[in-house]
């Protein structure tokens, strides 16, 4: 008994693993989730490049260093690039050394939603914009003080807005 446990659980791993390799995740937020902006596939696909729906209606990840803004140093606004609505700042941007823009938190925390999610063997937690839906990245427990926190975030969910 327990050992087919172990076995189910390292397949539902093995798959879980695969599944974020691919970058094709379906979306599994409950179906009772309201987020405030509500638009169909299509209009979605229309708004964003195909990096940028893979990444924030299919919950994609970009690739590390390739990537526009892990390296982005000028002060500004990181707003989600689907609604426009605030999330990070320059101001709690650090560099992780992973090839990801990575921020210890977000300046606008009233518009994130943190939720269970599951890959690479950990359990982990996914970063969703609270307006629209948008999958933004995932949060780890390993980064800087103040907070210890490593929100590792998609460039291609991003619109970098310079300060002037
Ligand atoms: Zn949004």
């Amino acid at each position: 008994m327990i050992a087919s446990i172990v076995m189910l659980l390292s397949i539902m791993n093995s798959e879980t693993f695969a599944i974020a390799t691919e970058d094709s995740t379906e979306i599994t937020l409950p179906e009772e989730t309201q987020f405030e902006i509500q638009k169909s596939e299509e209009e979605w696909r229309k708004q964003l490049t195909p990096l940028q729906f893979k990444v924030t209606r299919r919950k994609g990840t970009e690739l590390p260093y390739e990537n526009v803004y892990f390296d982005e140093k000028r002060d500004g606004k990181y707003n989600c690039v689907c609604c426009g609505g605030e999330l990070f700042s320059s101001k709690e941007k650090y560099d992780s050394g992973t090839g990801w823009p990575s921020f210890y938190e977000p300046s606008a925390k009233q518009n994130i939603i943190e939720d269970h999610d599951i890959a690479l063997f950990m359990i982990v937690k996914e970063v969703i914009c609270k307006k629209c839906g948008a999958h933004l990245g995932h949060v780890f427990d390993d980064g800087p003080e103040p907070t210890g926190l490593r929100y590792c975030i998609n460039s291609a969910a991003l619109d970098f807005i310079e300060d002037k």
